[in-house]
């Protein structure tokens, strides 16, 4: 991060924080913005998270979520909160666009300092401040090294490192991909602590209700289509399947990983009807990139192995679309992973 001791000077009395994040909030937005609002409140400074929608349930037990504004249903007093940030921090996203309406406030605001933590290829320059590395597992593995940076590791105590541990555990998969010897010293670290990570883990990732491992049968079974000549496989959800199981924000988090639990499948596609638009999730093993699929095809960006897009044409046309642009990649998805 450059001009960091700028930084410091201007954290060193107390601010009117914004901390916002992506749309949909995952493990690893709720939990480097949680992280990061205790980390500065330990500061003394006054810190809000808003997000543009509303969380996955499953996350309601993390300290501090409760107090997280969400702009679809608390819209003025999210936008209040912008209008009045000395400072907002962006983590998790690499673009206004990508945060609607607050982005458009946060816009709005120019002289309002900015700084961006994330770990997304191809970020905006809007911010004043960035701590931006593809190379990192997480958002929340950056937000350790800032609070680092910052000369304040003494201060990540256990409730700090829990919020780090689960972006870290969400958005690698619980160690899958993105790692790195570094985040491996920075979870012994954490663990140090005394955090329980099975304890974590079970609330994650074993913490289903048996409406979601409907729905998730449901995909794995019915909804599921294999295209063997290019090692992909696609889950197609129709606005009649979230009308029939009932479908929530959440209930569909992680399923399309489900697919590349196949042998030779190489690509996998959870393409999903929604309101005015379809949305798509991707996913890839090796070295195959979706986020190139995302950004040309569909409107969208992420990671390598992870992104997602969407498309305003019917979801037929979108399901055709996305079979479409498989044989532009023959020569790398014909060969099995
Ligand atoms: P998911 O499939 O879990 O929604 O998203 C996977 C990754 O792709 C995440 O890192 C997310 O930020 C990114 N992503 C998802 N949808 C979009 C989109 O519409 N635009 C961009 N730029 N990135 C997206
Ligand atoms: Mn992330």
């Amino acid at each position: 991060m450059e001009n960091i001791d700028q930084l410091k000077e201007l954290l060193a009395t107390p601010k009117k924080i914004a901390i916002v994040s992506h749309r949909n909030p995952d493990g690893d937005a709720l939990g480097s913005s949680l992280a990061l609002f205790h980390y500065l409140s330990r500061h003394r400074h006054d810190a809000t998270i808003a997000f543009p929608s509303a969380y996955p349930t499953i996350f309601n037990w993390m300290p501090g979520a409760e107090y997280i504004l969400n702009h679809d249903l608390q819209a003025k007093k999210s936008d209040k909160l912008i209008a009045e940030a000395d400072i907002v921090f962006c983590l998790d996203f690499n673009a206004l666009y990508r945060i609607d309406k607050l982005g458009e406030s946060i816009a709005a605001r120019e002289e309002v300092t900015k700084v961006l933590i994330d770990h997304h290829l191809e970020p905006d320059t809007f911010a004043d401040y960035m701590l931006w590395d593809t190379t990192a597992s997480s958002t929340c593995e950056l937000v350790f090294d800032f609070i680092s940076l910052m000369g304040d590791k003494a201060l990540i105590d256990d409730l700090i490192g829990e919020c780090i541990l689960t972006g870290i555990l969400t958005d690698t998969g619980s160690f899958q991909y993105s790692t790195s010897a570094k985040l491996f010293r920075i979870v012994a670290d954490l663990k140090d602590l005394g955090i329980d990570d099975t304890e974590l883990h079970n609330k994650i990732f074993n913490s289903l209700t048996i409406k979601q491992l409907d729905i998730l049968g449901f995909c794995l079974t019915t909804a599921l289509e294999i295209i063997p000549k290019y090692n992909t496989g696609m889950i197609v959800l129709t606005r009649e399947d979230y009308k029939h199981f009932r479908i929530q924000r959440g209930d569909t988090e992680g399923i399309v990983n489900y697919i590349l639990k196949v042998r030779r499948l190489k690509v996998a596609a959870l393409i999903s009807e929604r309101d005015g638009f379809v949305k798509l999730s991707l996913r890839s093993k090796g070295d195959f990139s979706v986020q190139e699929i995302a950004t040309t095809h569909f409107g969208g960006g992420g990671h390598k192995n992870a992104s997602g897009g969407f498309s305003k044409m019917s979801l037929r046309d979108t399901v055709n679309k996305f079979k479409d642009v498989l044989p532009s990649y023959k020569a790398q998805l014909e060969e099995p992973y």
